[in-house]
């Protein structure tokens, strides 16, 4: 491409790291016009030059394809899961603001009528494009694995209650979790899957048969792998063996260096492979604020040192409730850990476009792709996030792209 056929108002991503579908460009360069990614390719790009064309150096800095995250409750001191449509609105921007150009809302077990009101609150919101979707992690779920969950609402499967939170949620529910092993598990399952939606195994006590019959059905995607599942045992490999031995089946890991050991994000990785490997937050309202007092559906929670807890009884520790990690941390740590980069740029965004059905409009540097795209420092600290063609503001970090003309952040 040369002078004169770049369209105006267009911006050039001039000499990064740019991890595109076919690899790293380094250096590659990205042009973003209106909306949409134009063009990538090979070298700094600065051949591209002409009169109009704004260009951001991006010399040392990674570009990644914008984070997708298929699990996240809240951030930003508000969530999803309590409060009003505007408390919602703050979580999702404060998660767009650090790398999730997308993400579905996360609801947790709780009354049914409260999940349905909530489901039709957040319908709204995905009619406007706020979110992708949601997400029901409940109510059919394992009271034995219950993690921070509350099993006094805990349902047994049942497809009419499947269909109430359906419809309740207006064609946007895209994943819902529960725990195989339940009665009328496989009926909801199926019932799931004519519906469209995605089926995810989790806070499941299901040993890796009962595991493996479930995907026979159609579940296809495991829920933070390991976490609410029983531990792996060499003979009883469970729910988490059986999900990661499933091609068909795509396995999220909270990536956040508290829910794993390393070790295990690493394993887990391999044994996905990049295809298969999806990283998500399990973020609650605590993620970007400072440690104390917070909610996840019907529970509370404390946060010390970043991690979230349940509130525990007599004075001991409760269960691991959520996260407070953000995307960007995500990716940072699963880097940190070993997993490579462009396996991690798959996981963050690729794999979980692919899982929601969007892989024509986002999750790769691919040209006729919105240009939903995350930069990096060379330590991957979140620089500067952009979706949709426009640079995101409100993140705290202050960024430090140089830039003649650059965007206002
Ligand atoms: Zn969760």
């Amino acid at each position: 491409m040369g002078q004169g056929v770049v369209p105006g108002g267009s911006v050039l991503l001039a000499g990064g790291l740019a991890v595109t579908p076919g690899g790293v460009l380094d250096p590659g360069w990205i042009l973003v016009t209106g909306d949409l990614i134009g063009a990538a390719g090979e070298g700094d790009g600065h051949d591209l030059a002409a009169p109009g064309l704004e260009v951001v150096e991006m010399r040392g800095r990674w570009v990644l394809p914008g984070f997708i995250d298929l699990h996240v409750h809240g951030g930003g001191g508000t969530s999803f899961t309590e409060g009003t449509a505007d408390d919602a609105r703050n979580a999702a921007a404060f998660h767009r603001a650090h790398g999730s150009t997308s993400m579905l809302a996360s609801l947790v077990t709780a009354p049914l009528a409260e999940l349905e009101a909530r489901a039709a609150m957040l319908a709204g919101l995905a009619d406007q494009g706020v979110i992708a979707g949601l997400h029901l992690e409940g109510p059919f779920l394992s009271a034995a694995r219950r993690g921070a969950q509350d099993p006094r609402h805990m349902l047994v499967p049942d497809v009419a209650v499947f269909e109430r939170l359906y419809a309740a949620a207006g064609g946007h529910l895209r994943v819902i979790t529960l725990a195989p092993e339940l009665p009328g598990a496989a009926e909801v399952i199926r019932a799931a899957v004519r519906a469209g939606v995605t089926v995810a195994v989790g806070h499941t006590d299901a040993t890796a048969e009962v595991t493996s019959a479930a995907v026979e059905v159609g579940a296809t995607h495991a829920t933070h792998l390991f976490n609410g599942m029983r531990p792996w045992h060499h003979r009883e490999p469970g729910a988490a063996g059986a999900l990661l031995d499933r091609e068909a089946v795509t396995c999220e890991i909270v990536a956040d260096g508290v829910h794993l050991h390393d070790m295990t994000i690493r394993l887990a990785a391999r044994a996905a492979g990049p295809g298969r490997l999806v990283l998500v937050t399990d973020a609650m309202a605590a993620a970007g604020m400072p440690d104390g007092r917070y909610r996840l559906g019907p529970k509370q929670v404390d946060v010390a040192g970043g991690v979230a807890r349940l509130v525990g009884e007599a004075g001991k520790p409760g269960a691991i409730a959520g996260s407070t990690a953000t995307m960007a941390t995500v990716v940072r740590h699963a880097v940190a850990a070993g997993v490579p980069v462009p396996e991690v740029a798959a996981a963050a965004s690729t794999t979980p476009a692919r899982v929601l059905g969007i892989s024509e409009r986002t999750g790769a540097l691919r040209p006729g792709l919105f240009a939903d795209l995350v930069v990096c420092d060379e330590e991957f600290r979140l620089d500067a996030v952009m979706r949709h063609g426009q640079w995101l503001s409100g993140f705290p970090a202050e960024p430090s792209i140089s830039r003649a003309r650059g965007p206002s952040l």
